[in-house]
């Protein structure tokens, strides 16, 4: 078996780095070193010094760190990982970053012979602890088939999107449709709640019929509890807006609810949300009860 390296073991990294050290031979890294040495205790696997020293053990690295400038900085920095990686290494990102980003980290380590694969990924931590995500990859069609089975480990769907940052931009796609579908959902419970309905009842009902979505399958009831510690932070979701706005204006796509939307979270950060999960929005919409 192959050794695998992992970098970035937060709330989506820490289980699927997690899914391949069942398989594999396994080193991790992270920033904070508390992170990596929770994660040995709960797997098996070696801790490494630094990105630069994981590209000496491994040939297949896998990335899921915050944003562009965390990736950079793991691949490109003054201990990244291309200081050491050989021809013929692949890097698969899954950290959700610009298009640009994943051009500029393709171009840089293909002058060393090295894949960067873009593939984001879509499913939550629930995806990542129960190997169910789902992976929308950029890049190169050997490289991707080579790494394959071991995103496997912890995806339920991966597919090949296109050349370098296409994966990036269908993830953008993603963000997207979440976006308006969430405030919708907490708009619908906020109403069930003012109209005095018993919105668990509402849900039943309207979740068999086309109102049904998976943020509603998922998030109808911790949204209804004010609980709002499932994952997805909202700093991240304005990340991914704040990218996925920058590419629309290029591509002249309108995405006016998409901009709106982006505008409610940054209510939610004034509010001291900025970790709460994106579901928050009904939090925003309760603020003056
Ligand atoms: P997270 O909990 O903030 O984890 C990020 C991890 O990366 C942290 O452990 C952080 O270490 C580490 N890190 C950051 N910069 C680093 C660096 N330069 N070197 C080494 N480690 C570094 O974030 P997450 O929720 O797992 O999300 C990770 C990525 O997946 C993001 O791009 C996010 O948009 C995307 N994503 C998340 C979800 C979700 O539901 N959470 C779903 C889909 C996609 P520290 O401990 O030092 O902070």
């Amino acid at each position: 078996m192959k050794t695998k390296g992992f970098i970035g073991l937060g709330i989506m990294g820490f289980s699927m780095a997690g899914h391949i050290s069942k398989v594999h031979p396994t080193f991790v890294y992270n920033r904070s070193h508390s992170k990596s040495h929770h994660w040995t205790d709960t797997y098996t696997g070696n801790v490494a010094e630094s990105p630069e020293d994981l590209g000496i053990s491994c040939e297949e690295i896998f990335i899921c760190v915050g944003d562009d400038d965390d990736v950079r900085e793991v691949i490109a920095g003054n201990k990244g990982l291309i200081n050491t990686m050989q021809p013929g290494g692949i890097i698969v990102d899954h950290t959700t970053t610009s298009a640009v980003l994943s051009f500029e980290m393709h171009q840089l380590c293909l002058k060393k012979g090295v894949h960067y694969l873009d593939a984001p990924v879509s499913g939550g931590q629930a995806g990542a602890d129960n190997g169910a995500l789902t992976v929308m990859v950029g890049g190169d069609k050997i490289a991707y088939e080579q790494v394959t089975e071991t995103i496997n480990l912890y995806a339920k769907f991966s597919k090949l999107m296109g050349p370098s940052g296409s994966g990036q931009l269908t993830k953008m796609v993603n963000q997207i449709c979440i976006a308006g579908l969430v405030q919708g959902l907490a708009e619908g419970i906020n109403f069930s709640e003012k109209a005095g309905l018993d919105t668990k009842d509402v849900i039943e009902v309207i979740s068999k019929g086309a109102a049904q979505s998976w943020q509603m399958e998922n998030r109808w009831e911790t949204m209804s509890l004010g609980d709002y510690a499932h994952g997805f932070a909202v700093d991240h979701m304005r990340k991914d807006l704040k990218i996925a706005i920058e590419e629309a204006e290029k591509k002249g796509a309108d995405i006016e609810i998409t901009k709106l939307i982006d505008g409610f979270y940054k209510d939610i950060q004034d509010l001291g949300g900025n970790r709460w999960d994106t579901s928050s929005l009904l939090k925003r919409l309760q603020r003056h009860d």
